[in-house]
């Protein structure tokens, strides 16, 4: 029998002794568990006043990186070694991952994000979370939620509309809430219309629990919590970091004094309890560290994302060539964005090492520019091209400077001194590779066009430079894919007029046409669509076929690798219901594989749509609706590569929206059960009156048919009395 605890040791319990740990309850034998950042390696701190690294961890790559793979299997095998990385420093709750949709490029943890499209998100997440907890560590799904922003973020207020809420924002937690049940759900530092995350009882209590299930522990966001019994009362567990003795002491009063409920403060200091209780399962264990750089070299690879590749210049042979390498990020690799998710790696491989390791040829270095400066160096731009214009191939390492929690970006333009770097080098040799570094998209737009080939290498952890020679000299086919849109100008992004907004409110105005939902419902241009990659060999997609089933629909299609050599294909199904209720973007990813196929073969993969994932949330009922209609699921290797397309007739749900006095004359007659009623009503009132007759005439009827029926009552001579309309109401709904 596990003794009670008083309302003090219940408060004590339900925030932290320090900045990491939680606070023990000797008394009822209550260990204290630690809980660290997160999310893409163990930031455990040496000491208290060591803020910003932490001890040596592997740093694997960051979450741009890894949604880039489009491969859940991966995501799991690096959950796992995070958790095996976890209990061998006696960290009970890595605090990760984020699924925050990437609602602008300016987003400044947009690095740590995973995608601008929430079923990619969800999907890698819930492996993730698995991983993670197959080793009895406790994931922390962060943050809950729509903080897309850094700007003022402990204060601003997202506001967004419930269809978008729900079908956007907080749709990837809702499928690893409910698909991997993390341990702890992390709540955001932001208002959502107008209430802080970390008091708002709807989401907390309401959504969270309620509708999704959830049975973990809600953990604020560190500093989070402006009112502490509120927060309680909203249902927020933990609050983090410690002490709070002043929030502590005055929960104890409000329980006393009647202010505040006692029941949730019981249950939160239940739900922690229980988190230690389910900590103290895990077994101390060890790593390999060479096999985790191994791991991380291997997801690295697989991230990165080949943009172009003309004349296949790519891969390098690796013999019988001289080789520039210009650029600092060559010699000094960026690999992580600043903030709590920077940690500490094992060791660091960079790209001039591995390049120089990878051929038998000449290699040659000049910097081009200064590391974290903008403005160009005249001296080093011209030494940069010499080699260059003297060396068979030149390869250009550039990106952006830094990317950090705590602020946004301010444009998506390379440095000045990385796109002059470029320039010069492509017109001293047409044979240039710009590989870049970032954490967020860049413009390419129109340096691009100079250079025959582009590597995406995002931030790719400590692997970084071992996995980016692998990809130029071929060792590993590219298989990664955009998981968010390059725009040709940031102007023509959906969020850019409503970014990142003004005294504490942001607008979420392009309402669910986030990312490439709103570029494709505007036709507009890109540099790079969603979902794109190149490969060094090539793959063709046969007739696709689609059939219902209870659970979705199962999609097959035969892809063959038409090249010479192995590689991995992403196939991606796009979803669209023409003719729909609701206003949706042209197409929606619903299912995606990562198949490797050997060259010259075919692959036949099956892709399950889920059914939940077909719905649309209607705000008139208050829940999620499938519509009934014929359902066209394109197949492709991008949202504007679509190969193949099957259409397939869904069952929609039973979605009757009652009728009421305040339903529209053409609502009522959009419903055959409203049809009967009004025709049967007005044939019994004589039928031939002025209001009957404006209704039978179809010409009439677009101009009366916003008419509320109740309006109608007021008409001189119209048939339809109050009481009649009452009698109809009931019949309709009955
Ligand atoms: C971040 C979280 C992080 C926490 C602990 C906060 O500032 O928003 O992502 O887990 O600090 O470091």
């Amino acid at each position: 029998m596990t003794p009670e605890l008083t309302p003090a040791e219940q408060a004590a319990l339900t925030s932290g002794s320090d900045f990491w740990r939680t606070t023990p309850a000797e008394s009822a034998g209550i260990p204290a568990i630690t809980l660290t950042d997160g999310p893409h390696g163990v930031r455990l701190q040496a000491s208290d006043g060591d803020m910003l690294t932490g001890r040596p961890a592997t740093c694997f790559p960051p979450a741009v990186a890894t949604a880039s793979t489009w491969d859940p299997a991966l995501l799991r095998r690096m959950g796992e070694a995070l958790g095996d990385e976890c209990r061998a420093m006696d960290v009970a709750v890595l605090l990760g991952p984020g699924v925050n949709l990437k609602r602008s490029p300016l987003g400044g943890r947009n690095f740590e994000y995973f995608s601008e499209d929430p079923l990619l998100a969800g999907v890698l997440a819930t492996e993730w979370v698995r991983g993670l907890q197959s080793r009895n560590v406790g994931a922390s799904l962060k943050h809950f939620a729509v903080n897309s922003q850094e700007t003022d973020r402990m204060r601003v207020s997202a506001d967004v509309d419930e269809r978008t809420l729900r079908e956007m924002y907080l749709r990837a937690f809702q499928r690893v809430v409910t698909q991997a049940r993390p341990w702890t759900v992390m709540c955001a530092y932001n208002k959502i219309n107008g209430v802080y995350a970390s008091q708002h009882r709807w989401l907390l209590t309401q959504v969270l629990r309620d509708e999704w299930g959830y049975d973990g522990v809600v953990v604020s966001d560190w500093g989070a919590v402006s009112d502490r019994c509120a927060a309680v009362a909203a249902g927020l567990d933990l609050t983090m970091p410690g002490p709070d003795d002043a929030g502590d002491q005055e929960l104890v009063a409000a329980t006393a004094e009647g202010r505040l409920d006692p029941t949730p403060l019981a249950t939160a200091a239940g739900r922690v309890r229980a988190l230690v209780e389910r900590a103290a399962a895990r077994q101390p264990g060890s790593y390999d560290p060479d096999a985790h750089h191994a791991l991380a070299r291997e997801i690295a690879g697989r991230a990165i994302v080949l943009l172009k590749n003309d004349g296949a210049l790519l891969p390098l042979p690796g013999q019988g060539q001289s080789i520039a390498v210009l650029g600092e990020f060559a010699r000094t690799p960026r690999y992580q964005g600043g903030g709590s998710s920077q940690m500490t790696p094992t060791r660091l491989d960079d790209a001039l090492t591995a390049i120089t390791a990878a051929t038998s040829g000449p290699v040659r270095f000049a910097p081009g520019y200064s590391l974290g400066a903008e403005a160009p160096d005249q001296a080093l731009l011209a030494e940069a091209a010499e080699l260059a214009r003297t060396s068979d191939i030149a390869l250009v390492f550039a990106g952006s400077l830094h990317e950090t929690e705590g602020a946004d970006r301010d444009g998506i333009e390379l440095p000045g001194a990385h796109r002059q770097l470029i320039e010069r080098v492509a017109a001293a040799n047409p044979a240039t590779v710009v590989v870049l570094s970032n954490g967020a998209v860049l413009r390419t737009k129109p340096w691009d066009t100079s250079v025959p080939a582009l590597v995406e290498g995002w931030l790719l952890g400590q692997a970084s430079g071992s996995a980016i020679a692998d990809v130029l000299f071929g060792r590993v086919n590219p298989s990664g894919r955009l998981a968010e849109t390059i725009p040709v100008k940031l102007e023509d992004h959906p969020s850019y007029l409503d970014f990142p907004g003004e005294n504490s409110h942001v607008r979420y105005g392009e309402g669910v046409h986030v990312g490439y939902r709103g570029f494709d419902a505007r036709e507009q241009e890109v540099a790079y669509p969603f979902g794109f990659g190149l490969s060094y060999t090539t793959f063709g997609y046969g007739e696709a076929t689609a059939v219902a089933t209870n659970n979705g629909i199962e999609v097959r299609i035969p892809v063959t690798n038409t090249g010479s050599r192995d590689g991995r294909e992403v196939v991606q199904v796009y979803v669209s219901l023409p003719g729909s209720k609701v206003r949706r973007a042209p197409r929606e990813l619903k299912a995606f594989a990562a198949v490797p196929i050997p060259a010259g073969e075919t692959a036949e993969v099956t892709l399950t749509v889920a059914r939940g994932d077909l719905a649309y949330w209607d705000t008139r009922l208050g829940r999620w609706v499938v519509e009934d209609g014929d359902y066209h699921c394109a197949v492709g290797a991008s949202s504007r590569d679509l190969r193949a397309t099957a259409v397939v007739r869904v069952p929609g749900d039973d979605a009757r929206i009652p009728l009421t006095p305040d339903a529209t004359v053409a609502e009522w007659f959009a419903d055959p059960r409203g049809t009967e009623l009004l025709t049967q009503a007005f044939a019994a009132a004589g039928g031939d009156g002025p209001v009957a007759r404006l209704i039978a005439n179809p010409e009439l009827m677009s101009f009366i048919g916003s008419l509320p029926l109740r309006r109608m009552t007021a008409f001189p001579g119209s048939p339809l009395t109050p009481e009649l309309l009452e009698k109809l109401v009931a019949a309709a709904n009955g």
